[in-house]
């Protein structure tokens, strides 16, 4: 594994926190160059110190992924500072839970930007470079929830299905290159992610621990697999969801 990402550069956005601070804290032991994108410059400054005093390498740059001009403005930047980029982790996501006509229009709007739109951004800010150099990793950071439904998940779903549909897409239009797309489709996780989803419905879930979801991700990008589940039973889930989607739907029932 080391040999596989020694001296890449790794673009990751989410990485203040969850999924994204563990893939940022292990790649870069790895011996890669992570540059750290999310909002909250405080956590990012701190997670680039504990990287570099480690004796790995960090930079970052603070970003709001679903405002399309900023994404271009430090995308830009980080082409002109970092030099080639290896692997783009569309990571970034929220969630907000609850009844779809309960949750606000904001609310709904916010998670397609942010889910959906961000990823878009990203990648058509990364491509182009991917494409000029017939080389790269294209990293999307889906759901079990964007294969099976899950009740109150409604607009949180449709950002993680159409994810699916993005990378499904990008991995036909780029067949016979050299760029790779990943698609990573975890179960609940151990993150701040569920805690900041305003709902009770989450406490009852089994979380997977974030390690687990990350480690298969990087794993999955060596390789350079497709479809990356996290654990037999989602896998499985989805697969009766294809075969036998009514006995899917009363298991999903009891969520
Ligand atoms: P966390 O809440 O721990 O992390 C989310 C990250 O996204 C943070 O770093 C946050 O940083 C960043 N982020 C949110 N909004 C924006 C924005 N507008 N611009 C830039 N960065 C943003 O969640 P997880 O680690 O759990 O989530 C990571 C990904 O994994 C998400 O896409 C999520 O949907 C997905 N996922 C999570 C599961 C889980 O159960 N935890 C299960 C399946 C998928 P900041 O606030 O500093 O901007």
């Amino acid at each position: 594994m080391k040999k596989f990402y020694q001296n890449k550069k790794i673009v990751i956005t989410g990485a203040s926190s969850g999924i994204g601070e563990y893939l940022a804290l292990e790649l870069a032991r790895l011996g890669a160059k992570v540059i750290l994108l999310a909002r909250r410059e405080f956590k990012l400054q701190a997670l680039a110190k504990k990287i570099q005093e480690q004796g790995f390498q960090a930079s970052y740059y603070p970003l709001n992924v679903s405002d399309s001009p900023q994404v271009i403005e430090v995308c830009e930047k980080i082409l002109k500072n970092e030099g080639t980029i290896d692997i783009l982790i569309n990571n970034a996501g929220i969630m907000k839970l609850g009844p779809f006509e309960k949750l606000t229009l904001n609310q709904h709007e916010t998670t397609i930007q942010t889910n959906l739109l961000g990823s878009i951004y990203l990648t058509h800010a990364f491509l182009p470079h991917f494409q000029q150099n017939n080389s790269g990793h294209l990293v999307f950071v889906s759901s079990l929830v964007g294969h099976v439904n899950l009740q109150n998940f409604n607009t949180y779903s449709a950002t993680k299905f159409a994810l699916v549909g993005l990378a499904e897409g990008l991995k036909t239009e780029l067949r016979g290159k050299n760029i790779f797309v990943h698609l990573l489709c975890p179960p609940a996780t151990d993150t701040p992610l569920l805690e900041n989803a305003d709902s009770a419905q989450v406490d009852q879930f089994r979380k997977l621990p974030i390690a687990q979801v990350g480690n298969r991700l990087i794993q999955g990008i060596a390789k350079k697999k497709y479809l990356i589940f996290c654990s037999w039973d989602s896998q499985l889930l989805v697969w009766i969801k294809r075969i036998c989607p009514r006995l899917a739907e009363a298991i999903l029932a009891h969520y």
